[in-house]
């Protein structure tokens, strides 16, 4: 078999953790078994590397930051290369260049676009574990370039399609994919499985446990994709495609995602062409829009609401006031987040949404958007209320039962 394992970066913050992550892969290898190692940054690295960037220059070009990015990665695969040796075994560490991968120019968030696989071939054809970077690639001007934070799960999931890999499985901190993020919901509870389709929403959605990209790959490329803890030796929780025999789950999950920034224009002209104009002006600078809303205000007017991620914020206000001066009042807030549901079942059952606001009443948190998909829920709220609202949803869809 050949096996493609993802550790993350607290599964490999320091010495011994590098021990007990090599110990696992070595089990697999002495079984006979091919094994690809994907690594994360140790610890909290790659923040760390953004501090130190942000302190010489708050606005730090994306080439270069990508250029320091992939320190953290290499840091840990040529380590690991030093464990595997420590303990006999034979393994090689390689860079996003050397194996090669790979992607689209846009620093920051490049996209996988192919992997060379000779090179690994070759090493594994030579009985050793091969361990290489993940989160890093390499574009067409030959610059590293990275797939945007959490992004080694997607290098994981590609290597293991790229390879045929027989199995992909993914460590972590946790022991699986939960019904809400364990550390703020605590009578989360484990899956035993889910589907892409529903994963696919949460990490969309703010559930970091795996990065959405990877399980967009896994779904397209059908790799069947487990998720478990680094740490004990519990089962984790299986994605895969739908099972036909299983019963749709009306919520599977709920997630936050604290990235959010809301602009609101207040007096715009009832008339049409206003929302493509001013959208139109947002799509052209690259601002990705998230949920919009727009409604009756005073006067024959209009008010239109919409998020983008705090990263775009002051970039997507800035536009808005120099291209499109077509309201009254501008309001940028920058404590928001979204809370969701996600669920199969969603579709076939009415008044699920009605539930979701519901528990929101119930804590008196107040609405400020709405947005929904046939498998999905997602309201706008204010940040400080994000944990408490997280909790009072799972309760009211009794999802820690
Ligand atoms: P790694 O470094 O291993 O990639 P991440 O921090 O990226 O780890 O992802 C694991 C974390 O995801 C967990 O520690 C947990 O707090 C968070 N998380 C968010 N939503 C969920 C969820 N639904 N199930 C499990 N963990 C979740
Ligand atoms: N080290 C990178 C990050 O922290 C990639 C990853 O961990 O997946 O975002
Ligand atoms: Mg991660």
């Amino acid at each position: 078999m050949l096996i493609v394992k993802k550790f993350g970066g607290t599964s490999v913050a320091d010495k011994e953790k590098l021990y007990n992550v090599a110990n696992r892969c070595i089990e697999d290898y002495k079984n006979g078994n091919d094994v690809i190692l994907v690594l994360s940054a140790m610890g909290k690295y790659t923040d760390e590397l953004v501090a130190m960037a942000k302190d010489i220059n708050p606005n730090p070009p994306k080439r270069e930051m990508d250029m320091l990015f992939t320190i953290g990665e290499q840091m840990s695969v040529a380590l690991m290369g030093m464990v595997m040796n420590d303990l006999g075994v034979p393994a090689i560490s390689l860079n996003a260049f050397q194996v090669p991968m790979r992607t689209t120019s846009t620093y920051g968030n490049a996209r996988l676009k192919s992997i060379e696989c000779e090179r690994i071939q070759n090493e594994l054809e030579q009985r050793k574990i091969v361990i290489v970077t993940g989160f890093q690639g390499i574009n067409k001007f030959d610059d590293y370039t990275t797939l945007g934070r959490g992004g080694s799960d997607t290098t994981a999931v590609a290597l293991a399609a790229a390879l045929n890999a027989d199995a992909c499985e993914i460590y972590t901190d946790v022991d699986g994919i939960y019904t809400a993020d364990p550390r703020k919901v605590p009578k989360a509870r484990k899956l035993e499985q889910i589907t892409y389709d529903e994963m696919l929403e949460l990490a969309t959605l703010g559930a970091g446990v795996l990065h959405n990209r990877s399980v967009e790959l896994a779904k397209k490329q059908g790799i069947k994709l487990i998720v478990r803890s680094s740490l004990n030796n519990t089962e984790g929780t299986i994605v895969k495609e739908e099972d036909i025999k299983m019963e749709k789950t009306l919520v599977s999950g709920v997630a936050a995602d604290k990235d959010v920034t809301r602009i609101a224009l207040i007096g715009l002209k009832d008339e049409p062409g206003v929302a493509f104009r001013l959208f139109n002006h947002l799509a052209r600078h690259n601002i990705n829009v998230d949920m919009i809303t727009q409604a009756r205000g005073r006067d024959n007017t209009e008010d239109v609401s919409f998020t983008v991620s705090i990263d775009n914020a002051d970039e997507a206000a800035e536009i808005v006031e120099r291209h499109f001066r077509e309201y009254e009042k501008l309001e940028v807030a920058k404590n928001m987040s979204k809370v969701s549901i996600v669920g199969a079942g969603m579709v076939s059952h009415a008044g699920v949404a009605a539930k979701m606001f519901e528990a929101l009443y119930d804590e008196r948190i107040n609405i400020h958007l709405i947005s929904t998909s046939e498998i999905r829920v997602s309201v706008l709220i204010d940040e400080k209320h994000t944990e408490r609202a997280m909790n009072a949803i799972h309760e009211k869809f009794k999802l820690g039962e």
